[in-house]
């Protein structure tokens, strides 16, 4: 990264990211003083050849910028003490998403840059973006908040494509991203917790469009509407998406057809039936709005079609695994509450349902508007009792504990239904930590315990 190069730059954060942003500045011939909270990563740090020094004993004069890794939060809940030092010294705040945006203005400012936020569904659509462009042969670099850290990426040159995802961490210390397609997919007020109040949260959010060439923004939800208004008058250019509604200009879901509308005339851009990986109302939002993104980057309707029926998922977020006969075998381990549970729930209608772990507040009492989607729950980890309890008499359940003892008795009862499509779904609206260290480790485990049945064909490695 050029952008600093000659400069001095104070970098707070040393994961694995922050580590690779500090070193992405020093190959950029930018000197580089880098912290963290943590000894041991410090010295990580240290060794990988990056200059380490306490941020509260330095001089910040001379500092061009304080870099925060990603996960560091400028605001919230209170600002970070190495931000609290940095303005009191009048010395500007930025990310490593920042840093990309002013290298790309800088060698390649017409590559195309999609950038994509919201509440739910950005790694998802992240990922198919980019595995649309891949198949349509672009040269495609993926990034940001969905894995590798951006200053990882190739450099932006002409013609390379960049698709990254955004958390909102990331756009509050990004603030000149100009993307030249910013999508922002939904709002809810689902994680508030980490994010201060629902306003701070949206304002944010809101930046990473406003800054777009063309902004893509899913219409099903208020905040998210007066969003695309607001940028409308100011005279933004609005592709609106909606996974509910006609619209008379923008994309938008029936059943399973996305259709593409402009004044008032519509017609279907792609179908989605049979993609087992985009199923669900929630990815028709997801597919919607990743199709007007390449679209808008230059991709052809015909260019965008082999890439969404190859698309393979994202592993643990609703992902088929395998299938028996007509039985599918879905993993959707990254369900560890029962608001991320619902998605996976109505977009089945005949659910062996595996659920379980470590209890959340609330349990799965919000659940039950689909419980006529599920033919049978096998329960597991410590939430077992509670949810045997939830369900009383309006499911049918058993207790197995244990993940494989659940599968296996999923897949014999699933074995013995009638139905088309009768789907053996790990689902579990709990956190992993009774039995798991963590949501991966579970899905795996129930990949591999599915791997185990007899017959079945793995759709995973
Ligand atoms: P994120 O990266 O925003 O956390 P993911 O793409 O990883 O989102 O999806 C995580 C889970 O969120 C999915 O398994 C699904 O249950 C749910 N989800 C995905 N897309 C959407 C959407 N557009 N609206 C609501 N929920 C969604």
């Amino acid at each position: 990264a050029t952008a600093f190069a000659g400069k001095d730059v104070a970098l707070f954060g040393l994961g694995g990211s922050g580590i690779a942003t500090a070193l992405a500045l020093i190959a950029g011939e930018c000197s580089v003083i880098a912290w963290d909270d943590n000894p041991d990563r410090v010295a990580e740090a240290s060794e990988a050849g990056i200059p380490v020094g306490d941020l509260r004993t330095i001089d910040w004069s001379g500092k061009a910028a304080l870099v925060l890794a990603p996960g560091v939060p400028l605001t919230h809940p209170k600002p970070h003490w190495s931000v609290d030092l940095a303005r009191g010294a009048g010395v500007e705040i930025i990310g490593d998403i920042e840093l990309f945006v002013r290298e790309r203005r800088k060698q390649a400012p017409d590559c195309p840059f999609i950038a994509i936020t919201g509440t739910n569904g950005k790694s998802t659509t992240t990922a198919l973006v980019a595995h649309i462009l891949e198949e349509a042969g672009r040269d495609t670099q993926m990034g940001g908040n969905i894995g590798t850290a951006i200053m990882t990426l190739e450099p932006p040159r002409a013609g390379r494509f960049f698709v990254v995802e955004c958390s909102s961490y990331q756009v509050d210390l990004s603030p000149s991203i100009n993307p030249s397609a910013g999508l922002l997919l939904n709002l809810s007020p689902d994680h508030l917790d980490r994010h201060g109040t629902m306003q701070h949260y949206a304002e944010v959010k809101e930046r990473l469009v406003a800054g777009s060439d063309v902004a893509i923004v899913g219409t099903d939800d208020q905040w998210c509407t007066l969003i695309a208004d607001r940028l409308e008058r100011a005279s933004t250019r609005v592709i609106r998406i909606s996974k509910r509604n006609v619209l008379a200009d923008g994309y938008y879901a029936e059943g399973s057809k996305i259709m593409r509308a402009s004044g008032g005339t519509a017609h279907i851009v792609a179908d989605l039936a049979g993609i087992a990986t985009l199923r669900g109302a929630h990815n028709a939002q997801n597919a919607a709005a990743a199709i007007a993104a390449c679209i808008a980057v230059g991709l052809s309707e015909e260019e965008i079609l082999s890439g969404l029926a190859s698309f393979a998922g994202l592993a643990h977020r609703m992902q088929p695994v395998a299938r028996h006969g007509r039985v599918l075998f879905v993993n959707d381990s990254k369900a560890t509450n029962a608001d991320a549970a619902a998605p996976a729930l109505s977009s089945f209608k005949r659910i062996y349902w595996i659920a379980g772990g470590l209890p959340k507040d609330g349990g799965i009492r919000s659940l039950s508007s689909w419980y006529s989607h599920i033919a049978k729950a096998y329960l597991i980890g410590e939430a077992a009792p509670q949810f045997a309890a939830t369900l009383g008499d309006d499911v049918a359940y058993e207790i197995t504990e244990t993940l494989d003892r659940a599968v296996a008795r999923a897949a014999a009862d699933a074995a013995e239904d009638s139905d088309e499509e009768p789907v053996v779904l790990l689902s579990p609206a709990c956190a992993s930590f009774d039995q798991y260290k963590n949501f991966e480790i579970r899905g795996n485990a129930f990949v591999d315990s599915v791997a185990q049945l007899p017959d079945v064909t793995m759709l995973v490695d």
